[in-house]
């Protein structure tokens, strides 16, 4: 009993000597986010656009998101804090991306979700152009036989700027996300959501490779006789380590800068 207390004490002051409330120190988790910034410009995923993001583990009302700026050069000092209305939170200068209502309005929407990646893939942009849906090819890809939805900004009262600026195109993307691991987003990119930052990385990286495979395929076979992953398939043939061999490759790789 006394050692249960004692242990519960040290937990509490630990955790209060960490900036973030949860058991996880606020620079870890800056950290992370940077690698996951870096891998994903890295491998191809993101340019000069795109953002990713991380729930706060220790306070699920707020988000870490880097300012404004291409991911490729962020750093732990370029991260900002934002609530779930999309408002950094002692931001000082520093200027936010304009999408940043994509994430909040997940995470609002999604308790389960604890990060969200936005990219302008090129790959994904003919399938939400032509209504031909994603289909899972491979293993690596097996989570997008539950279907990947098509985010139309014209359906979310868009004027035609195809971009997600306010809460109100956030909540409307949020709903067409639904339970989904990702979105495709019409002449624009998609989103990717996972329980943890390393499979949002993973599956923004594996629905590229897949869709550049689906279309390799249509091309040898036509579309009526490519064997995409079956029902059964898909629910079985996920990775067994959540990506993380994956995610340990790609952050070395990053580091060493190839
Ligand atoms: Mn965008």
């Amino acid at each position: 009993m006394i050692r249960s207390i004692g242990i519960a004490l040290l937990m509490v002051v630990c955790t209060g000597a960490q900036q973030s409330v949860g058991p996880i120190p606020r620079q870890t988790i800056l950290a992370e986010l940077v690698a996951a910034n870096r891998i994903l410009a890295n491998e191809g995923v993101m340019d000069s656009y795109g953002h990713v993001s991380m729930r706060d583990p220790g306070n699920p009302g707020s988000f870490f998101l880097s300012r404004d700026i291409p991911p490729g050069n962020v750093s732990a000092a370029d991260i900002l804090q934002y609530d779930l209305d999309g408002n950094a939170i002692a931001a000082g200068n520093a200027s936010s991306y304009s999408e940043r209502f994509i994430h909040s309005e997940i995470y609002r929407a999604r308790p389960d979700v604890m990060a969200v990646v936005h990219a302008h893939s090129q790959e994904v942009i003919p399938f939400a152009a032509t209504g031909i849906p994603l289909q899972p090819l491979f293993h690596m890809a097996a989570f997008l036989g539950v279907g990947i939805p098509v985010f139309d900004p014209r359906d979310a009262g868009s004027s035609g700027d195809l971009s997600v600026r306010s809460p109100a195109m956030g909540k409307s993307l949020a709903a067409t996300l639904g339970a989904k691991p990702g979105l495709l987003m019409r002449g624009h990119g998609m989103v990717l959501v996972g329980p943890s930052l390393h499979v949002a990385v993973a599956r923004s990286y594996y629905m590229n490779a897949n869709a550049q495979l689906q279309v390799q395929s249509a091309q040898l076979g036509g579309t009526s006789k490519v064997h995409y992953l079956d029902a059964d398939e898909t629910m079985k043939a996920s990775p067994v380590d959540n990506y993380e061999r994956a995610w340990a490759w790609w952050k070395q790789r990053a580091e060493k800068g190839k």
